[in-house]
């Protein structure tokens, strides 16, 4: 089989496993252009990056593929905002009020609308940025009043080394957290994705109502 019948099928594989209503980002970050053209012939139109410069070369590589829709998963820096809201469509990196409101503001000036996601830390860790719980739910009513954004959901990366009952237990309590921030009073936060779930804990994930998988090296490497 050659490198592209591969990430083909393997695709292919992971589809099969996971309900038409989940979305699955393919997370290019370590794949090359040719990797995401022969992901692209297959249908996946949604990639993920998690650095502003590689996708800059990236986008320019594959300007013939005008709907591939550009996630942004990596940490972003203030200074890379402006960069960032006109390279990608979803944000799923948000991890900071600051940043929050940062790209609200550069949004409007910019005529655009992203979509984001507000990155939770359901544990503690510190290889991880984003809210714990306590702290996202204070900054809610600032995050309310951003105008352009449209706040689409929560992200959460799972610690390593966790059991699938642990994993579980951690995908449930995202989920349990949409719906509490949903029922509260913010009409600017209608929380309808969570994006969860890896190579290695998308099912899992899928399983405890993620809707939006980022799966990398199950797809690009072998
Ligand atoms: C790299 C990365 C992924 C994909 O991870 P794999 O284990 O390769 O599937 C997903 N989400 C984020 C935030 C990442 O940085």
């Amino acid at each position: 089989m050659n490198e592209s019948n591969s990430i083909a099928h393997r695709i292919a594989a992971i589809r099969q496993e996971i309900p038409p209503t989940v979305k699955l980002v393919a997370i290019s970050k370590g794949a090359t252009v040719e990797q995401m053209r022969a992901a692209y012939a297959t249908g996946q139109r949604d990639f993920g990056e998690s650095r502003i410069q590689a996708t800059v070369e990236k986008q320019a590589a594959l300007a013939d593929l005008p709907d591939i829709c550009w996630h942004l998963i990596g940490q972003l820096q203030s200074n890379k905002v402006r960069k960032a809201v006109q390279m990608f469509e979803v944000i799923h990196s948000v991890d900071s009020l600051k940043l929050c409101q940062q790209i609200d503001r550069v949004a409007g000036e910019l005529g655009k609308s992203p979509q984001v996601f507000l990155q939770v830390k359901m544990l503690p860790d510190p290889q991880k940025s984003g809210w714990d719980v306590g702290a996202l739910l204070i900054d809610l009513p600032e995050i309310n009043h951003c105008k352009f954004i449209q706040v689409n959901g929560l992200m959460s990366i799972a610690p390593l080394g966790l059991s699938d009952q642990e994993l579980m237990h951690l995908f449930v309590s995202v989920a349990d957290l949409q719906n509490t921030i949903n029922r509260y009073d913010y009409p600017s936060i209608n929380l309808k994705h969570l994006s969860m779930g890896m190579s290695q804990d998308y099912q899992l994930a899928v399983a405890a109502g993620s809707s939006i998988i980022r799966v990398g090296s199950k797809i690009f490497t072998y």
